[in-house]
């Protein structure tokens, strides 16, 4: 079985920044990119708050520069997805690739990052990839010229909003409650943009199309009125879940799936094993904050391994 002393699982901002370090610390990390090389940012446009770019950058770019980097320390980067782990409390910790190879690793660094949630209509799983998205950046150039609706009212479904206004001829913002949990700048942005209509106490009730989307349905949840709206394209944006469903029953977690980590530390409850990034962050869920937490990580794993071989 190949053996590597640290392990890293993931690919985005935390995954790279553990890598870059691990690798600089000659650890000879090894990180396997998962199911979307270079995580959520790849699905995103302008990264305006990332120090060191006063211009901003496009999020794809930004987690190129960060392979690039990670690589040039000699991080051996790989394609695939680790389908299976086995903890041991005095390790190695052995993970399988793609449902087949093992490999064991003294110190693994989790950085699974959050997937997006749905709404979980029927009608929505259905014509997903045929008019329902969870990705503006992506997919909104099939929409140009066209009428669509956002559903949330967090900052990622101001960004999408505001991006597709500026391709479509119309967006409609569906929000759930009568306030926007999504920051000043982002509200204002979206409020201030002539073809944005918000849809305030509006619940989706359904999307409309048998192959493709052809409308939605809303529900005011004050007054019950529905309303259809002529879309062409859905775009859902409610917030992620932690990609943590093959550490259930390992890695102590808390209800919504997070990775809990001690204190000051990216310490799991298992020793040699550590988490950086979105998958255990509950509160700031930043690039910078997952890049500066897989810093962390790979520090905390150099420490480690000193101490193995003391
Ligand atoms: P959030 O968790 O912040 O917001 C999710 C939104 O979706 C909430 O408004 C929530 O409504 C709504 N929602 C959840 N479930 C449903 C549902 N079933 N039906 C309708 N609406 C629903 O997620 P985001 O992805 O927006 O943001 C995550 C983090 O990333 C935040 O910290 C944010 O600041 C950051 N971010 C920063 C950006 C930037 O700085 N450029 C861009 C994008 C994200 P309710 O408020 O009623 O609970």
């Amino acid at each position: 079985m190949e053996h590597v002393k640290t392990l890293i699982v993931g690919s985005g901002p935390a995954g790279y920044t553990a890598a870059i370090y691990a690798s600089r610390a000659n650890l000879k990390p090894l990180l396997y990119q998962g199911p979307q090389p270079g995580g959520q940012l790849t699905i995103t446009n302008d990264v305006e708050n990332f120090p060191g770019y006063p211009k901003g950058i496009m999020g794809p770019q930004m987690m190129m520069e960060l392979q690039a980097q990670a690589e040039r320390f000699g991080t051996d980067i790989r394609n695939g997805l680790v389908t299976g782990v086995k903890f041991n409390e005095n390790g190695p910790h052995v993970a399988t690739i793609d449902e087949k190879t093992e490999i064991s690793a003294d110190t693994v660094i989790i950085s699974t990052g959050a997937s997006a949630k749905w709404l979980g209509l029927e009608s929505e799983t259905r014509l997903n990839g045929s008019g329902v998205s969870a990705c503006a950046v992506c997919d909104g150039f099939f929409y140009r010229g066209q009428e669509v609706a956002v559903v949330g009212a967090g900052d990622s479904a101001c960004e999408e909003a505001h991006y597709l206004s500026n391709l479509c001829s119309k967006v409609h913002l569906i929000v759930r409650r009568d306030e926007m949990r999504a920051s000043k700048i982002m509200q204002d942005r979206v409020i201030k943009k002539e073809n944005i209509e918000i849809h305030w106490n509006s619940n989706t009730d359904e999307v409309l199309g048998d192959d493709v989307v052809n409308g939605v349905r809303i529900i005011n949840n004050k007054t019950q009125e529905k309303t259809e709206l002529p879309v062409t394209g859905f775009f859902v944006a409610i917030g992620h879940k932690p990609n943590t469903d093959i550490f259930k029953g390992q890695l102590d977690m808390d209800d919504a799936g997070y990775l809990i980590t001690k204190s000051d530390s990216t310490k799991t409850n298992i020793k040699g094993v550590f988490a950086a990034g979105d998958v255990q962050d509950t509160v700031y869920r930043q690039a910078v904050t997952a890049a500066g937490t897989g810093c962390m990580a790979a520090l905390e794993a150099e420490r480690y391994l000193t101490e193995l071989e003391d």
